[in-house]
């Protein structure tokens, strides 16, 4: 409604001046349209006659009508107080251009504050603090010299107003305030500057009625070098008058010459109770009164609520809050996925653990770095180690440490190490592993490197068993096949005994006769047979030496196995063996045919065992011949066949059939009426405990060949 009688006004104006362009000032109207036009259009025609070319205005503005007027454009210059103006400033980019003055008993001054008094016979109001409990007026909760000025200053002081004071009320004008502290009404009140000079003025209150509080300033006595009144506040610029933003500068900066020229008891001056323009002041010290009191336009800046986020930003939240719960709804999916991963895991993990425990032999894996990865239930049994303290350790330390020999084992020629190394499995069939007790185990394991899906190796995998009680079960057998060897040896010795008897005799009567020549020799003779003396006695050394060595033979034959290996060359073998027997082949009527390869290497290997193995084959051929009616005759040979030796003992007797060539090598088998059986187990026992074959080949009525194979076994077993 205020606006379209504006620009009803506007228009009738317009009427009037219709040469000029019309200019429009409006003004803050709050004490009615007509008082302000009453005050201001002096100055609007003080313009219109400096400016001829214009024709300025006022239009009359309540508070709630300033900001959209401005913001629409419906004015050009605007004069307001300076908190108003302070949001024009901010929200529509208004600028002053000149700062009223004022005067008072003939002193110009541009600068307003707050006044804070209490009757004058209040001695106990003094300082701003002592107001704490009183009750205290002001003009208007808006008002800034008649309030906010005050306020301010009671908070500087520490006090909280609204919680400090006993009450605070609002008399609507300055006057009001006035006569209600004078009339006791109130205990303080504040109003703003040169009112109660003016009333004094008027007759209607005297000054000395009032003490003022806070009468703070530099000389003490109320006075300042640029306003002659009393105050009990900071000072702050008086009202400003502004263009709006679509105002051109030229006009503006040409109002601004036509205000500053203005006297100070120019009629226009006098009819707005003015003095005149200074250029425009300073406002900051009004921003920042409203910044500390929070008031607009600052009053958001510790006000803005969640409800305000809320409200300006609803569309945000939303799609946060959706995201959130998707986010929410993923994250518990990928949680459940993850649970169910982590429980089939353990499942595996359990499985897999159950596996590598129900082994009975040792398991562990080890890293690039030698440390042992994971170790299974056996090798906790086996080593005496426990899982946790293998795991993370170098493994090679725990259990590689020393050789059987006592000597230091490098981890560099560790095989385990090697595995990952070179990416190559290995076995290792005889070494030691060491238990936290400090004892070692034998053992035998393999090396497997683990490989990734590029196939290069990224750990190994070691699978070990202790050896001991294989071990001991081979040395059981190997004695116990010695033990057999052994009787059967006696065995074969208490049937030779009768031709070794015979063997021994012959020597033995040699030496008698010998004896017996050279003592009657020497009974008859003298010296001159001293030739045939010595002769004789050479005789009887040799027959005797000869005597010796058959009963070394027997009891070497007789006795248990020698612990050692030595070197044995075949040849001399065979033909001592040819010397043992000698007697037997002799009494048999059986012709030898040997056929012994020069140069033949040796095997390493214990000699009896040998021995008694082609003796007994001799004397199974010897005895297969018995019943030959023509030539017996016996082969021996021996031959080099790649990496072995061959020894072959042949005869021409009544041969083998086949059905019990089947069974020829079991134990107990005879076909002899005085045999036991064994002989050709234990030989074949012994041949292929050294690796090697025992094979027999024969035709009824044809003679029977049996050959021994024997391996070099490589370097250091053959020379
Ligand atoms: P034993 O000589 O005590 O019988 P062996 O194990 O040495 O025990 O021999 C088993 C059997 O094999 C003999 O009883 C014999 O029948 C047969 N045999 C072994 N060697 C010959 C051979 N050269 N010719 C024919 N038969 C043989």
């Amino acid at each position: 409604m205020r606006l379209v009688l504006l620009s009803l006004s506007l228009l009738f104006t317009a009427a009037h001046a219709f040469a000029a362009e019309p200019v429009t000032i409006g003004v803050l109207s709050h004490r009615g349209d007509e008082t302000t036009l009453n005050h201001w259009s002096k100055t609007a025609d003080y313009l219109t006659a400096q400016l001829p070319d214009y024709h300025f205005v006022i239009a009359p503005l309540d508070f709630s009508e300033v900001d959209p007027a401005v913001g629409s454009g419906a004015v050009d210059f605007i004069l307001v107080n300076p908190a108003i103006y302070v949001n024009l400033e901010l929200r529509h980019r208004v600028s002053r251009i000149a700062t009223m003055k004022n005067s008072w008993r003939g002193v110009a001054y541009n600068l307003f504050g707050g006044v804070i008094f209490a009757r004058a016979e209040r001695y106990d109001l003094n300082r701003l603090e002592d107001l704490r409990g009183s009750t205290l007026m002001a003009v208007d909760e808006t008002s800034l010299g008649g309030f906010m000025m005050a306020l301010r200053e009671l908070k500087a002081a520490g006090l909280n107003p609204y919680h400090d004071l006993a009450d605070i009320r609002f008399g609507g004008t300055h006057d009001n305030v006035v006569m209600a502290v004078r009339d006791g009404r109130v205990d303080v009140g504040t109003v703003r500057t040169d009112i109660l000079e003016r009333m004094e003025d008027e007759g209607r209150i005297r000054l000395s009625e009032f003490r003022i509080i806070n009468q703070h300033l530099h000389d003490g006595v109320g006075e300042h070098p640029d306003i002659p009144l009393v105050h009990s506040t900071a000072l702050y610029p008086e009202w400003p008058f502004s263009k709006v933003q679509h105002t051109s500068n030229m006009l503006a900066s040409r109002v601004s010459i036509a205000l500053a020229e203005m006297p100070e008891d120019h009629p226009a001056a006098l009819s707005g109770n003015y003095a005149g323009w200074t250029i425009p002041l300073d406002y900051q010290p009004v921003h920042d009164l409203l910044r500390e009191l929070l008031l607009p336009p600052y009053h958001q800046s510790r006000r803005f609520t969640l409800g305000d986020v809320a409200v300006r930003y609803w569309g945000w939240l939303l799609g946060g809050l959706l995201l959130l719960l998707v986010m929410a709804g993923m994250i518990s999916w990928v949680w459940r996925l993850n649970r169910a991963l982590a429980a089939a895991k353990q499942q595996l993990e359990r499985q897999q653990a159950l596996i590598l425990d129900s082994v009975a032999d040792g398991i562990y894996g080890v890293g690039l770095d030698g440390r042992t990865t994971f170790a299974n239930y056996a090798m906790e049994v086996l080593t005496g180690w426990s899982e946790s303290e293998l795991i993370g350790n170098d493994q090679h330390l725990f259990l590689h440490h020393t050789r059987a020999d006592g000597s230091h084992f490098p981890s560099s020629e560790c095989p385990v190490f090697h595995t990952f190394r070179d990416n190559q499995a290995r076995y290792v069939d005889d070494d030691i592993f060491w238990c936290k007790d400090g004892s070692s185990i034998p053992v035998e394991y393999s090396s497997t490197p683990i490989r990734n899906a590029q196939g290069a190796a990224v750990g190994a995998v070691v699978v070990f068993r202790n050896t001991a009680e294989r071990k001991r079960t081979a040395e059981k057998a190997r004695q116990h096949q010695s033990d057999m060897a052994h009787v059967a040896r006696l065995s074969t010795m208490g049937e030779m005994a009768s031709g070794i008897a015979h063997e021994l005799n012959q020597p033995l009567s040699a030496i008698s006769n010998y004896t017996r020549g050279s003592i009657r020799m020497l009974q008859e003779s003298g010296l001159e047979k001293r030739e045939q003396l010595i002769a004789a006695m050479e005789q009887v050394a040799s027959q005797a030496e000869r005597a010796g060595e058959i009963i070394r033979q027997l009891r070497r034959f007789v006795r248990k196995e020698e612990p050692e290996c030595e070197w044995v060359e075949p040849d001399v073998l065979v033909r001592s063996l040819l010397n043992f027997i000698q007697p037997e082949l002799r009494k048999s009527g059986v012709r030898v045919s040997l056929d012994i390869a020069s140069a033949l290497p040796s095997l390493w290997m214990h000699r009896i065992q040998l021995e008694q193995v082609l003796l007994n084959l001799t004397r199974n051929a010897m005895e297969a011949m018995q019943d030959n009616g023509g030539e017996r005759l016996l082969g021996l040979r021996a031959w080099q066949a790649g990496e072995a030796i061959c020894l072959e003992v042949s005869d021409n007797g009544h041969g083998i059939d086949a059905e019990l060539q089947e069974r020829l090598f079991i134990p107990f088998i005879t076909t002899k009426k005085q045999g036991m059986g064994l002989g050709l187990s234990i030989s074949k026992g012994i041949i292929e405990s050294y690796g090697g074959q025992l094979k027999v080949r024969s035709k009824p009525g044809d003679g029977t060949h049996f050959t021994i194979m024997l391996p070099l076994c490589g370097e250091g077993h053959g020379r």
